[in-house]
């Protein structure tokens, strides 16, 4: 069986981005791969942080997982289990400054800024690769921002290979799904749907009320046209295209057969339609957030539990690579 990894900071409440290009997959998968999900701690304390928010926002993420329908013995938090840290050690030493130094994540966060932020956030990727490549994992599901830091951790992967002569870590492929691979803020089509979005209406998250969805909807960016009968008129329109491609997703249809239905609409009928379906399928997993959000002993016992896991496949491989490097244990 195929073993898939992925991650997800605990920034903040999972929002429809994560969903759709993630999440979503991730439960697909598991029936039919073997499956490891991993709340990224250690990622999140790349950029500035509150403990006691990142606190609340990991078990906060893992209830979301959960009720999103995650196998809780899937389920741990990065930090818990100490491969991640070693195995990122050592990619941090195979890894080449000129590799990191074209990757487009750390461009976007670190801004015009660059000299003030963290070196965890420059070198988050070898991180990346060190957490996929501890479990020996090959299938990747990761939204389309990810593609970069994947062929990154091939890179990685071949250089330590190459450089120990021998064949040891696998190549490992993205899976990127084909629709809704990068949703959009709301206020910006320009701009990914992301946690770290100062604007709390920029995107919607798996635990917003009925209220809060349509208002955000409502308040979505667009333009005067109304909706076009064809693909191609949403070509220079992003705003729209991100709402059409949402609507898509989530009704597991394609942006075609939606055009078919809503074109030539304005778009007040529309965001009402998407406003309902978002309602409906994104309400059974907040309301199950909230209950388990209030056992957080019972929440720490399944990260616990998903950790110990974690850890007996990748002790053995990251204690191999360990022995591979020289490090005598
Ligand atoms: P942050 O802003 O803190 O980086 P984020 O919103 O980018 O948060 P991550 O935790 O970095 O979320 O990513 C978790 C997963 O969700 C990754 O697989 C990533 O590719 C996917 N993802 C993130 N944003 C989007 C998006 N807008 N559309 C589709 N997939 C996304
Ligand atoms: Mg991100």
């Amino acid at each position: 069986m195929q073993r898939v990894f992925s991650g997800i900071q605990p920034t903040g409440i999972p929002h429809l981005g994560n969903y759709l290009g993630a999440i979503r997959n991730w439960v697909k998968l598991q029936s039919d791969h073997d499956c490891i999900f991993c709340l990224v701690d250690m990622h999140s304390i790349t950029m500035p942080w509150s403990p006691e928010e990142l606190r609340q926002q990991t078990l906060g993420s893992a209830a979301c997982l959960l009720a999103a329908g995650i196998e809780p013995t899937r389920l741990y938090n990065q930090s818990a289990v100490s491969a991640h840290a070693r195995l990122g050690w050592i990619f941090n030493c195979v890894a080449r400054l000129g590799w990191l130094n074209r990757m487009t994540q750390f461009k976007d966060k670190a801004g015009k800024n660059r000299e003030n932020h963290s070196a965890g956030l420059y070198v988050y990727p070898n991180l990346m690769a060190a957490d996929i490549l501890a479990f020996h994992a090959t299938r990747i599901p990761v939204g389309d921002d990810q593609k970069q830091h994947i062929e990154l951790a091939n890179d990685i992967a071949q250089k330590f290979n190459h450089d120990m002569g021998v064949d040891f870590f696998p190549e490992i492929e993205a899976f990127i799904p084909p629709a809704a691979a990068r949703v959009m803020s709301l206020r910006d089509g320009s701009k990914k749907m992301s946690k770290s979005d100062p604007s709390e209406q920029s995107r919607i998250v798996l635990t917003d009320t009925a209220d809060e969805i349509a208002l955000k909807i409502r308040r979505a960016k667009t333009d005067p046209e109304p909706l076009p009968s064809e693909i191609d008129g949403l070509a220079e329109r992003p705003e729209a295209r991100n709402l059409v491609t949402i609507y898509a997703a989530m009704s597991e249809t394609t942006p075609e057969a939606i055009l078919q239905q809503f074109g030539g609409e304005g778009f007040g009928q529309f965001k009402s339609a998407l406003t309902d379906l978002l309602v409906a399928k994104l309400a059974p997993v907040a309301t199950e957030t909230q209950h388990l959000l209030k056992n957080k002993d019972h929440l720490i016992s399944v990260l616990r539990t998903g950790a110990e896991h974690a850890r007996s496949i990748s002790e053995p491989i990251v204690q191999e690579a360990e022995k591979l490097v020289g490090f005598i244990r």
